[in-house]
Parts: structure tokens; C-alpha cells; sequence
């Protein structure tokens, strides 16, 4: 059957055509899913009997709930959502004072194999429809509570950005939650293809996974820089506007022996020296197996600090749901046990 959830308003309309309802249910239909957050056509009570029952023979709203759940001692939550075409994938909600961000992710499994991520060693097992990835949002249990969201969970989505794209678009339209493009950050490795369409069409932020500045040794860990290295990628960003509403932020893992040196810190400076962004400087986690250790709290506070003094905006994530593997690098739906 096919999904309604991830459907525009306008594909609505031929929804609306084809079970015998007038053009105008197509707005009411978005409304319910889109506002309202039905998980049934009996919830939506303003079109006719008629028209419920011809929906329901036809299609699916495309909601599913959780499978299981995970709560961090630091009020992460962490969900196991079931994908339509199969397999699943995990989503996380962090509160953090009167803002719920939700990691959302976009892929079963990921092709770009980083080596410093549990997802990257699961092999690629399909895309999420626009439909999957809301659906992460509309049958979160914080639903009410979310204020910003982010595809840093699984996949990369510049290799899944039409559906990337609709998901956004719908978040952002005046029947769904009309947000601004401001309360969505999308991150990359950096696919050339998906990048330069995500620059020209869409105006959330955008986040960079960098987490080494020189290219042999950043290939080293993300295979990703052979096909597209970083020296280009920047050179391309430096190019766009990040002054007004779109923001650009650079994600560096700090990694001990690997990317924590002086050398990596004047490399940095000069590669985005000038530019209109910040850095995001992540604690490492290990996972089993990894070359990758955390550095101490006072290289993170170095690194930080000698950034800040040559301009660029640079700041310490906290790091959020270790106890539950919700955290960065750690998500994966195989059962783990963390590295203590
Ligand atoms: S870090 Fe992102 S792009 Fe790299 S393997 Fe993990 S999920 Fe994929």
C-alpha cells in the first residue's frame, strides 16, 4: 500500500482525486498529517466516512512507532525506528533547557565506511523515503517537545538528498510546521554532487565532518576525501554567502596522536582562516577495535582556545547519551557494548 506521510500537498491532491474527494481535502489531508500528527484516517474526522474508508483501501498514513527505547542518566533518549523497505535505524532526542534537538537519520546502515563510526561498519542497507525520516519526528514520544533537528544520525544524506530535501521541504511548509530553515542542520562527509545541489536548493545550515585538516591523513579515516578532498570542498564554501541566515559549521572529533597536534591547530587556522563558520570540537569515543582514543579535557580547551585566538569561532560539544551509545560515532542498530 502506498505511504501518505513524505507526500507534498500538491501529490495530496491527486490522493484526493483518485478516492473521490473534492481537490480542497488535499489541504485537510496535510493538515492531519503534517499538523495534527494522525496516525489514522479515523482521526480525521472532517473528510467523509466515504472518503476514510476509500483512503484506508488504497493507502497507509505511514506512521510506526518505536520499537524499543534507551534513556541516558542525562536525559538522552534513544529510539529504534522500523524502516518501511526494511531493517531499521536509530534516532535521538537530546533535550537541552527549552530546546529538544532530534538526531535524525537518513540511511539503513552507510556506504562512506568512516572508520571512526559504528554505523560505517555496517555496509549500506537502503535509503529512508521522506515518509521514514518524518516519521522519526511525528512518532517521537518528545514530538511536542521538539524545537531543532539534525541529520547527523545514520547515513550520509548528500547521498540520499531527494529525500533529505522533501523531508525538509515539509518540515518547513506553511502545512507542516512551518519552520525556518534555521532549525535544521544537515551534515556531510562531503559528496561532491549531493553538496552542490544542497548549496543551490536548500538554505538549512550545514554542517561539515572535517576532523583533520591535511588530506592524506583524513582519507586515512574517511574514504570519502579520495573522491572529493577537502582542499576543493573549502575553496568551493568559501565561495557562498554564510553572513545572513545560513550557518556553516566544521565538526572536528579530537583524536589522540591523530589530529591534536600544533601542526593540525596552524593547518586549521589556515584552511579556514577568514572564513564565516565555526568549529564544533567533539569528544572522542571509542568504540571496539578503534586506533581512536580521547584526548584530555585540556588539549580539547588548547585546541579550542589557540582557534578562538585566530578568529574562528570554536566551541566544545558537550557530549550527550555515552551510557546509552547515543552519542557521535556511536550509533549503530547491532548490539554493542561499549568500550569503558
Ligand atoms: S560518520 Fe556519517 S558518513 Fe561516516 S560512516 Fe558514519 S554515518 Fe556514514
Amino acid at each position: 500500500m502506498e505511504i501518505l506521510l513524505g507526500k507534498t500537498k500538491e501529490e495530496l491532491r491527486e490522493v484526493a482525486r483518485q478516492v473521490g474527494l473534492p481537490a480542497f481535502a488535499a489541504g485537510q489531508l496535510a493538515q492531519w498529517l503534517y499538523q495534527h500528527g494522525a496516525s489514522h484516517f479515523d482521526e480525521m474526522t472532517n473528510l467523509s466516512k466515504k472518503g476514510r474508508e476509500a483512503l484506508k483501501a488504497h493507502y497507509e498514513v505511514g506512521r510506526s512507532a518505536p520499537l524499543s527505547s534507551q534513556h541516558s542518566v542525562d536525559g538522552t533518549s534513544k529510539y529504534l525506528f522500523p524502516v518501511r523497505g526494511g531493517g531499521q535505524v536509530e534516532t535521538v532526542f537530546i533535550p537541552d533547557g527549552d530546546r529538544g534537538t532530534v538526531c535524525v537519520s537518513c540511511q539503513v546502515g552507510c556506504k562512506m565506511h568512516c572508520a571512526f563510526c559504528m554505523t560505517g561498519r555496517q555496509g549500506f542497507h537502503g535509503h529512508l523515503t521522506a515518509g521514514d525520516i518524518l516519521n522519526q519526528l511525528y512518532s517521537l514520544p518528545e514530538r511536542d517537545r521538539i524545537t531543532n533537528v539534525v541529520f547527523m544520525g545514520q547515513g550520509e544524506p548528500m547521498d540520499n538528498l531527494d529525500n533529505v530535501l522533501r523531508a525538509t521541504q515539509l518540515l518547513m511548509a506553511d502545512y507542516g510546521w512551518a519552520w525556518s530553515p534555521k532549525r535544521i542542520t544537515v551534515s556531510t562527509v562531503g559528496l561532491q554532487k549531493g553538496m552542490l545541489r544542497f548549496l543551490d536548493e536548500s538554505q538549512c545550515h550545514l554542517a561539515v565532518s572535517l576532523h583533520n585538516p591535511f588530506p592524506d591523513e583524513r582519507a586515512s579515516m574517511i574514504p570519502a576525501e579520495i573522491a572529493w578532498s577537502l582542499t576543493d570542498f573549502i575553496a568551493l564554501l568559501k565561495r557562498y554567502d554564510w553572513t545572513h541566515q545560513r550557518r556553516l559549521s566544521f565538526e572536528y572529533t579530537v583524536m589522540q596522536g591523530f589530529n591534536d597536534s600544533p601542526a593540525h591547530v596552524r593547518e586549521l587556522c589556515r584552511l579556514l582562516g577568514g572564513m564565516e563558520c565555526r568549529v564544533n570540537l567533539i569528544r572522542c569515543h571509542e568504540i571496539p577495535d578503534s586506533p581512536y582514543h580521547p584526548v584530555p579535557e585540556r588539549t580539547m580547551e588548547w585546541i579550542r582556545d589557540e582557534l578562538t585566538r585566530h578568529g574562528i569561532t570554536t566551541t566544545i560539544r558537550a557530549s550527550r547519551g555515552q551510557d546509552i551509545l547515543a552519542a557521535c560515532g556511536l550509533l549503530s542498530t547491532k548490539e554493542t557494548e561499549p568500550v569503558r
